[in-house]
């Protein structure tokens, strides 16, 4: 027993990560109509600031490459986080990151990562909302907050807008969840896209905050959902709208709730305490 002890202990001391092992992430980008290559460090970097998680990227071929040669090990990582907004995978890794979710493994899409994949059902699933890509009314439904709750809408047109880029305000509707509790209701957040009229299945959205879309900066005069949860099988999906740039993940509520969401996406908990310079209904905070 004692000479166990002695073998731990000097375990512990060579390897210190040996203690709490950090929680594998798979950031998978390589084709996006966004500025991915400036972005995806930034996701990391956030990640791995807050010492629990270890983060690789798996990078596609870009457009016009073999889409064949890219098959991520999602079973290696407890979750997976998207920066993706390309050509279609092939049905093999399409399989395997939906066997992946289903068996339990995490999710979390990051702003234009719901563009993507328009005509994969389980994607649309995972994700419940998603825009552009020639979505319409046949991918589904829109959702929108009114009267305190989150209802779907399925007047015709396309899904997927924003107006002009400004700071908006996010208001917290589930306080209690994870992901959320302990922020403050009301929150600003930095310079970026407010998507309005996604649609998708729209089936078991969890919802957890919402932005108004005001007319005078091109939206819709409805409250919109912006950070929400539902789960796919065994595994568990954060979507985030927010992120269109590197100014917009400045932005100290945009990197909490990512911090948060990769957590609870991975483990169902969340550990992390809410940051002192965590925005409040006043003003943007920025790292
Ligand atoms: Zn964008």
């Amino acid at each position: 027993m004692l000479l166990n002890s002695l073998v731990l202990i000097l375990a512990l001391c060579a390897f210190p990560g040996f203690a709490a092992a950090k929680i594998r992430v798979l950031l998978v980008d390589g084709q996006n109509n966004h500025k991915w290559v400036e972005t995806s460090p930034v996701i990391k970097r956030v990640l791995e600031e807050t010492g629990l998680f270890t983060v690789d990227v798996a990078t596609s071929p870009a457009k016009g490459g073999d889409m064949a040669s890219f098959r991520p090990k999602f079973a290696d990582y407890k979750v997976v986080v998207s920066n993706y907004n390309g050509v279609p995978w092939s049905d093999a890794a399409k399989a395997d990151f939906e066997k992946f979710v289903r068996a339990g493994g995490g999710f979390v899409s990051v702003h234009a990562a719901d563009n993507a994949f328009p005509e994969w059902a389980a994607y649309n699933e995972m994700i419940m909302l998603g825009g552009w890509g020639d979505r319409t009314e046949k991918h589904g439904p829109m959702a929108k907050f009114r009267d305190g709750k989150l209802v779907t809408d399925d007047r015709p047109g396309k899904g997927g807008h924003h107006g002009k880029r400004h700071s908006y305000e996010m208001v917290t509707r589930d306080s209690k969840h994870p992901i959320t509790r302990g922020l403050p209701e009301k929150w600003m957040h930095n310079m970026d896209e407010l998507y309005d009229s996604l649609r998708g299945p729209a089936k078991n959205i969890h919802l957890l905050a919402t932005a108004f879309s005001a007319k005078d900066t091109g939206g819709t005069g409805e409250h919109e959902p912006m950070l929400f949860t539902t789960q796919f099988g065994k595994g568990r999906v954060f979507h985030t709208t927010l992120g269109h740039d590197v100014e917009a993940m400045k932005c100290v509520g945009f990197i909490a709730t990512l911090q948060r969401g990769v957590e609870w996406a991975a483990t169902g908990k969340v550990t992390q305490k809410a940051p002192a310079d965590f925005p409040g209904a006043e003003k943007v905070t920025l790292r």
